[in-house]
């Protein structure tokens, strides 16, 4: 999924269960399972090559922006304290996407970062149809933005 689905998910979980010990294998899982839904992101394409590795970066810089202005508005506009939980939470959730960046990037994957990348690749659906792709990460941002 977008940074964005995967970032609320995490500033989320991270925002609701403080104690790390549990909060950040949770944000791991939950992005493993969200990705198995089908759905649309920056991936999409490039690893069969139908989508160029600029086109991607692009791409993924306008998504982080669009996160990081997503965060600020649901967990710190309003707040002079800088939410931590909120933060971290959002940079833990999409760390297995960025594991796999120098697989994608530079053909360069190291042992113990290949394990997380099989254990993403295994869970990770994805669907050329951006409607459909972007529905459920909609839905996603939308539920998040309620019950934050
Ligand atoms: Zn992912």
């Amino acid at each position: 999924m977008l940074s964005i689905s995967h970032s609320l998910t995490g500033a989320f979980i991270a925002t609701h269960v403080p104690n790390p010990l549990l909060s950040v294998p949770l944000i791991f899982a939950a992005h493993y399972l969200e990705d198995w839904i089908p759905h649309w992101d920056i991936g999409t394409g490039l690893s069969n090559g139908t989508r160029a590795k600029s086109t991607a970066m692009k791409l993924e810089v306008i998504d982080l922006i669009i996160t990081f202005g997503l965060v600020f508005w649901f967990w710190q506009l309003g707040h002079v304290a800088i939410n931590y939980y909120a933060w971290m939470g959002a940079g833990i959730g999409i760390i297995p996407d960025f594991l796999e960046a120098p697989r994608n990037f530079l053909k360069w994957e190291p042992k113990p970062i290949k394990y997380f990348n099989d254990v993403h690749g295994f869970f990770h659906h994805s669907t050329p149809s951006k409607i459909f792709g972007l529905i459920p990460q909609a839905i996603i941002v939308v539920a998040i933005y309620f019950m934050r």
